[in-house]
């Protein structure tokens, strides 16, 4: 199979974005539309990375350098949710 690294790493930290996130924004909009939003920003503004793979899609600290790290990603992702929310689609 084929996988983009960044769209595992980003869906597998989601909600502990969205989680920290909700503790200082409590009111923020978590819903399928919003999240998916958030999702396409956040990897629009990450770095392509596709690998042909056959152990699925576990995301390990290697994957993590190779794309950044793991702290890249959550800010992708919490500038995604700031934008979003600035800027509710519904
Ligand atoms: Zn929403």
């Amino acid at each position: 199979m084929i996988i983009n690294y960044p769209e595992v790493a980003v869906k597998s930290l989601l909600d502990d974005v969205l989680d920290n996130y909700a503790n200082k924004y409590p009111d923020i909009c978590r819903c399928e539309r919003c999240r998916d939003d958030i999702m396409a920003l956040a990897l629009n503004s990450l770095p392509v990375k596709y690998v042909v793979t056959d152990q699925g899609t576990i995301i390990t600290r290697t994957v993590y350098e190779l794309i950044g790290g793991k702290v890249q990603v959550i800010a992708a992702i919490t500038a995604a949710i700031q934008k979003v929310q600035k800027n509710l689609k519904h």
